[in-house]
């Protein structure tokens, strides 16, 4: 199965995965994460 990219919806972590992980390693906050698509992801990359 694809892997998705997984966006912390606090601090715009990026996480690339089958799932995105229950606790943000960069804020800490538990379900923060969103799913998005590839473009929005190098989107978020590139700028940050
Ligand atoms: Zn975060």
């Amino acid at each position: 199965m694809g892997k998705k990219y997984w966006r912390c919806n606090v601090c715009n972590d990026i996480h690339y995965g089958n799932a995105g992980p229950e606790f943000c390693p960069t804020c800490m906050t538990k379900n923060a994460y969103a799913e998005i698509d590839e473009q929005e992801a190098k989107k978020v990359m590139k700028l940050g």
